[in-house]
């Protein structure tokens, strides 16, 4: 068995460690300060003297198994063992950040917690509701900040499970035997294995970044500490660049945007309407040449879509700048078209006398090659 320093001190960082066993995915040590991933938190990464230790796994005993990239170490070879401690201390902060939210979620708002997961950009608490209104979340952003301000005290003690379960604490216990039980003093009491912080205060602050609906419950996502720092000056950089650009206050931002989205819309109507008039007097012009109709638009082709059957049953070839072009005619002669124009890779279909789809390759070379298939 291995000795799991982690599981006293989550702050020790190196121990000297001795391999014991040698599997093919990674190395057993007689003791370790790694935690191998459970509880919603990743498994810890380092280094066993030179070798990288990219991930850390139970094994079947429940061992910590330290996953090697490359050549490992023999048995019985003997090195420092040292965590990625940034990697590592993220993710104390994001665990103990979760208990906290959790705990806050139970005790002011009755909203228990049925998963969690603790990710690189963000970590979630699902919940046992499947609706949660977002003014309790945000209030719960509150109560999260104030116990970081007011620095509460994160202690964990081992103790039998009768014991653990006398505190009558919000989640029921999952282990047999004795059990770690993590209080943030005040606050919470709850079974945990994993690694956290020794105050609230650590967390440096904590903000609601979004809920989403899974299996039935309102999933939360949070985010702490630097993630939180950061997602904030993102956004005021969001904001200050969208000023700039719509030379407004922060203020009317987005009634700027909206007057902006209200104007382009009307233009896009405008522009349809316009494409729509070209295109039929594109094709009033064309319709004087003997045999197929056949040409080049200098409107997107869709806008052919309402006066095509002014053309009854004359076939009619359009194609646009970008490729995208309209047939008029049968079935039978869409599929000659598709044959003869196999060379431009012509993708498309649709219905007797309307077909529509795409070409590859210079639109006057398309032309050329239509004009002679249609025209025989
Ligand atoms: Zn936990």
């Amino acid at each position: 068995m291995t000795d799991k320093l982690y599981y006293i001190d989550g702050y020790l960082r190196e121990t000297e460690a001795t391999v014991v066993s040698v599997t093919e995915k990674g190395i057993i040590l007689n003791r370790t300060v790694f935690y191998p991933e459970g509880g919603g938190q990743p498994g810890d990464r380092g280094w066993f003297g030179t070798f990288h230790i990219i991930d850390t796994q139970k094994d079947e005993d429940g061992n910590p198994l330290h996953i090697i990239k490359g050549d490992k170490p023999s048995v019985g070879e003997k090195a420092v063992l040292r965590l990625d401690w940034d990697h590592r201390f993220f993710y104390m902060k994001e665990h103990s950040a979760q208990h906290l939210v959790s705990a806050l979620l139970f005790s002011k708002h009755g909203i228990g917690t049925v998963a969690v997961h603790q990710g690189e950009d963000f970590f979630t608490v699902e919940t046992d509701k499947d609706d949660i209104p977002e003014e309790v979340l945000l209030c719960t952003e509150d109560e999260a900040n104030e116990a970081i301000r007011e620095n509460h005290g994160i202690e964990q003690r081992e103790m039998s499970h009768e014991e653990a379960e006398a505190l009558g604490m919000r989640r029921s216990i999952k282990m047999e035997g004795n059990v770690k039980v993590v209080f943030i003093k005040d606050l919470d009491a709850v079974a945990c294995g994993g690694v956290h912080l020794h105050s609230t205060g650590e967390i440096g602050e904590l903000q609601y970044y979004g809920s989403e609906r899974i299996r039935g419950h309102v999933r939360t996502m949070w985010k702490c500490s630097d993630l939180s720092v950061a997602y904030r000056r993102e956004n005021r950089a969001i904001v200050n660049a969208a000023c700039s650009c719509l030379s407004s206050e922060p203020v009317s931002v987005l009634s700027s945007i909206e007057r902006i989205l209200d104007e382009n819309s009307l233009l896009k109507r405008k522009l349809k309407n316009a494409e729509e008039k070209i295109a039929g007097l594109e094709l009033e012009a064309h319709k004087g040449t003997a045999g197929a109709v056949v040409f080049g638009t200098s409107v997107p082709v869709s806008s052919f879509e309402d006066v095509l059957s002014s053309l009854g049953e004359r076939n009619a070839f359009i194609i646009d700048a970008d490729g995208r072009f309209m047939f008029h005619g049968t079935g039978d002669l869409f599929n000659d078209l598709k044959t003869g124009l196999a060379a431009y890779s012509l993708r498309g279909g649709g219905r007797e006398w309307f077909y529509r789809g795409s070409v590859k390759g210079p639109v006057n070379s398309v032309l050329e090659e239509a004009q002679r298939l249609l025209n025989g």
